[in-house]
């Protein structure tokens, strides 16, 4: 158990133990038929969704369980022991891509009608991102959907897309705002049995037991209550939950890493060369014990960047982190535990060439090693911060006037000695204006004087931006905040230290 004991209690490993149990009955015999399919039996879905796999931590409002983080953590390890990522991947992207969203930002309509049958395994769905001329340039998605009276009209096409081709419904980013580019995406749900719709399922290196599709919309009418959330803030909720996203790949790689490594000890035991087990060669041994302790320090940290996101603590970096390590040695170890097999590793009867095969995705999936260097480097570099998750926040409660009557404290006197500016904030209830001369901050209820700008916002969002769960960009480009005067309002920020939550 190792370092493992820190973070798991007895009964998540309660639950592991009857879920390894579960899967080596239910699933492991089956893999190789799967694989060999191409997909996965119907029955499967219902089956999980009667062993509540798939609503762990949702609410049980909605038939979910309502447990923590952990209890994600061990489905997701456990899965990836069972000898097909495929198949792990697809009964992962149904709660993790789709129901997400559904539970996150989704209307009371959309989860009785699609989270609860969700949960229960009586549907499935996917996530619906990708297109042939653009992947980890989400804000770059062509597929339109256009306002026709109580539907939308969608048009275009997706490609790579997990479960497309057998899901009931996928969640698909479409343009709402083909002006905009990061604002002007919408999420919306669609039924993969609505007319207009067609699909093709596509052949891969690995993951074969999942179907990994590519979908054209030609015209499909869906109706106005299956948009998730509001109009063109898809961008925003596909950000938040790239988190958990990211951390599942992590989770899963790291489990997979382990399990390679366990498969191939196994064998060296056994394989004898030069009169000796292999594994009595030091150039072997050496390689195990570097990987075994890459994959321990590699696993604790995804651990506590798990801890930081069941604790609502925001962790875009450290997950993208986690994700970009944990994938990237998956792929070394792979390659290594296929060569310690020698000519056997290369053989589909052994399970290597399959894991080896599989575990090529994760560098590419959910976002590539490039862009996780991408996004890392523009944080710790660029002091960019992405949205922090909205669930379960660990900070204070603020109201508006809170965090209004923490300017004068936080105001950088000495850097506005020369310094003129009148701003009037418009609120949800209630306006403020903050005066700033001869080095002072002062705040006046209403709108006082002539302002050289005017920032107008609701409550919530001016809240999010001050506390660090919405990226201040990204709530202008997408309308959110709406700012008179872009240089003022620089200026402004310039002279206000952070708030500290
Ligand atoms: C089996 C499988 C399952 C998938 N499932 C889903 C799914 O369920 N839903 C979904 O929406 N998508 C899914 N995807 C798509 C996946 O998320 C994308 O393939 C991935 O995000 C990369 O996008 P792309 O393929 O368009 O590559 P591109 O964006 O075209 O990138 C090509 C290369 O250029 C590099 N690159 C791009 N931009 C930069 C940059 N700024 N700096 C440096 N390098 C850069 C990339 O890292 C990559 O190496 C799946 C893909 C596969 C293969």
């Amino acid at each position: 158990m190792g370092f493992k004991q820190y973070y798991f209690k007895e009964e998540h490993e309660l639950f592991r133990k009857s879920l390894r149990d579960y899967l080596e009955k239910e699933v492991v015999p089956y893999v190789d038929e799967w694989e060999k399919a191409g997909e996965l039996p119907p029955e499967i879905w219902k089956k999980f969704g009667d062993m509540g796999y798939f609503g762990l931590t949702l609410p049980e409002k909605y038939g979910g369980s309502g447990l923590d983080f952990w209890y994600d953590v061990v489905y997701i390890e456990e899965l990836s022991r069972c000898g097909s990522a495929g198949f792990a991947a697809a009964v992962t992207a149904h709660p993790y891509l789709s129901l997400s969203h559904l539970h996150h930002s989704g209307s009371e309509y959309l989860k009785e009608k699609y989270l609860r049958p969700g949960i229960a395994g009586d549907i499935h769905g996917g996530l619906a991102i990708t297109e042939p001329f653009t992947g980890s340039d989400v804000a770059g998605v062509l597929t339109t959907a256009v306002r026709d009276g109580d539907h939308y009209i969608i048009n275009g096409s997706k490609c790579f897309i997990t479960n497309g081709v057998y899901a009931d419904y996928l969640v698909v980013t479409c343009k709402t705002n083909p002006e905009a580019k990061s604002g002007g995406i919408s999420l919306i749900v669609v039924d993969m049995d609505t007319p207009g719709i067609s699909t093709h399922k596509l052949d891969k290196l690995g993951w074969k037991a999942s179907d990994t599709g590519e979908i054209a919309f030609d015209n499909v009418r869906v109706p106005v209550e299956n948009l998730v959330g509001e109009e063109n803030k898809g961008f925003y909720y596909i950000m938040q939950r790239f988190e958990l996203e990211r951390l599942t790949l992590a989770i899963a790689s790291n489990s997979a890493s382990e399990y390679m490594l366990e498969y191939a000890l196994n064998y060296m035991s056994e394989r004898k060369a030069f009169g000796r087990p292999i594994n009595k060669f030091q150039v072997l041994r050496h390689r195990v014990a570097q990987m075994s302790a890459e994959i321990a320090s590699t696993t604790a940290f995804t651990y506590d960047v798990c801890k930081m996101y069941s604790e609502g603590v925001y962790c875009v970096k450290e997950a993208s982190m986690s994700k970009l390590l944990s994938t990237e040695l998956a792929d070394k170890v792979a390659y290594q535990c296929l060569q310690f097999l020698g000519g056997y590793g290369y053989m589909e009867d052994y399970k290597m060439a399959r894991a080896f095969r599989d575990t090529r995705l994760g560098t590419i999936g959910g976002g590539t090693s490039e862009i996780m260097r991408e996004i890392i480097s523009k944080m710790i570099i660029d002091d960019v911060s992405y949205q922090r998750s909205d669930k379960q926040n660990t900070h204070k409660e603020y109201t508006v006037e809170d965090i209004i009557s923490t300017l004068p404290e936080r105001f950088k006197a000495e850097k506005a000695t020369n310094t003129q500016l009148t701003l009037h904030f418009i609120f949800t209830n209630k306006d403020y204006s903050v005066l700033i001369k001869d080095g002072q901050l002062e705040i006046k209820e209403g709108q006082v004087g002539e302002a050289d700008c005017l920032v107008e916002t609701d409550d919530q969002t001016y809240i999010q931006m001050e506390t660090g769960q919405l990226n201040p960009q990204q709530a202008f480009m997408s309308g959110k905040v709406k700012v008179s005067d872009l240089g003022k309002m620089m200026e402004f920020g310039k002279l206000v230290r952070k708030l500290e939550n």
